[in-house]
């Protein structure tokens, strides 16, 4: 079952510059860096409200963001949308004939599990699925 939109990630050349521009934008910090080795970016999160901003640098050369910012520019990446059992989800996508890019969930940015469907199968909209791991 679906719950929200959890955050909305967007692609930045420059993560320092755009926590500037968000936190202007925002009129609040981001409240957490994390780097993500596994997808070879930096994020910083912000808050609104219920909902969250999650921005995404490169950390490398053939990093996935840098892939996208070099065909796409900077703009919104993916849409994040919170799972109650992202196992569940998952192969429910996978029957209804969606292409997921990993068979299981990945450990993601903070503390989720993660599992992202191709946007060729979804209109071209990167799609994350997300679930807190441990939820208190
Ligand atoms: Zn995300």
């Amino acid at each position: 079952m679906y719950l929200r939109v959890e955050h909305i990630g967007i692609a930045v050349k420059s993560i320092n510059d755009s926590n500037d521009l968000f936190r202007k934008l925002l009129g609040e910090p981001h409240y957490k860096v994390e780097q993500v080795d596994s997808e070879k970016v930096s994020t910083s999160f912000f808050k609104i409200g219920d909902n969250k901003i999650e921005l995404l640098e490169a950390t490398g050369p053939d990093s996935p963001i840098a892939k996208f910012i070099e065909k796409r520019g900077e703009g919104i990446h993916h849409i994040a949308l919170e799972v109650d059992d992202i196992y569940k989800e998952m192969k429910r996508l996978q029957a209804e004939g969606f292409t997921l890019l990993s068979a299981e969930p990945k450990k993601g940015a903070d503390n989720k599990l993660v599992c992202f469907l191709h946007p060729k199968s979804t209109n071209g909209v990167l799609i994350e699925l997300c679930q807190e791991i441990n939820p208190v």
